[in-house]
């Protein structure tokens, strides 16, 4: 029978023992973690996931430090922002919500992040030390993929990993991840040729094209293990990823639902990351 990997009850669990673990330390007294989170300009999207986010902190314990800047904020305000948080001895954790506007250079505030407080794991020293094999802080949602690999027992030794989607927050740390556990990877993207033929060959199928239903059930072999990353929006408003979910579902060996697969992974591996600088700030 197939088994349904489900990323909220996963959370859930996760953010229980955060929660337990934030309260034994302000038992023996020390001060709460903190994490603070940045959120420029309107966009709602971003508005619901930044709410999320400190929600969720609230939650474990996790002191939330938060700007709402106006659009208009230059990238040189931002910027001091950060640098003001990157010396803020209670701050653990900085998150920029991404995107950002149009006038402001990414990588310039990515770059910025203290890399000891980099906790989206977006850094190019800490993507520099996954790529070594000495892992800091892991991206968030590839992380929590990891997870919910691990959750379906396959065995990732030498197992075959296709990773279709090539992106910096989800495809390419997805595939050195696998490559340190020993998988095989193989990672495509919108230039490869005959995709169906890479994906077919796929003991474990990760997707993350924002493409409803790229991947139907001709795209996969019996017993494939699928993380589906993609979020995607219909014109009737139902949220579906990058597979067919029905249509495969019964030939895959485990398979991640949209929602409630990967989605509610990401935050708790933000929290996760959060109190691991917390512990590494303390001692
Ligand atoms: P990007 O748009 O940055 O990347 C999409 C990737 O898919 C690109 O590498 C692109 O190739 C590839 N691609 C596009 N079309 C095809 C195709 N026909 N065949 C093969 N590859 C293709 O997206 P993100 O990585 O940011 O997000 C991907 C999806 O995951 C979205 O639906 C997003 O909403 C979701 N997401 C979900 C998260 C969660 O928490 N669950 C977190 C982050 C994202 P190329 O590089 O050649 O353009």
């Amino acid at each position: 029978m197939t088994q349904i990997l489900d990323g909220k009850a996963m959370s859930r669990q996760i953010l229980d023992g955060l929660k337990n673990e934030v309260a034994s330390y302000r038992q023996k007294g020390f001060r709460a973690p903190g994490l603070a989170t940045i959120l420029l300009g309107n966009d709602p999207a971003s508005a619901v996931y930044v709410r999320n986010k400190r929600k969720r902190a609230d939650d474990v314990g996790i002191k939330s430090f938060k700007y709402d800047l106006p659009t208009q904020t230059t990238q040189l305000e931002l910027l001091t922002l950060i640098e003001e948080l990157n010396n803020q001895g209670e701050v653990d954790g900085i998150l920029v919500q991404l995107p950002l506007p149009a006038h402001i250079d990414t990588s310039l505030v990515i770059y910025a992040v203290n890399p000891d407080k980099d906790v989206d794991g977006f850094h190019p020293e800490n993507i520099g030390k996954l790529s070594l094999g000495h892992p800091r802080f892991l991206p968030c949602t590839p992380k929590g993929c990891m997870y919910l690999i691990q959750a379906s027992k396959s065995k990732l030794l030498g197992a075959h990993a296709v990773i279709v989607g090539r992106s910096i927050i989800v495809g390419k740390p997805m595939a050195y991840m696998m490559l340190n556990t020993d998988a095989t990877v193989t990672i495509c993207h919108s230039n490869t040729r005959n995709l169906r033929e890479h994906t077919r060959q796929a003991d474990i199928l990760i997707t993350a094209t924002g493409i409803p239903h790229l991947i139907g059930e001709g795209d996969v072999k019996e017993g494939v293990v699928i993380i589906d990353v993609g979020i995607n929006k219909l014109e009737d408003g139902t949220l579906v990823g990058d597979v067919d979910f029905d249509a495969v579902k019964n030939k895959a060996a485990a398979i991640t639902p949209v929602p409630g697969g990967v989605g509610p992974m990401t935050i708790s591996m933000l929290l996760e990351n959060t109190v691991a600088a917390y512990r590494h700030h303390l001692s």
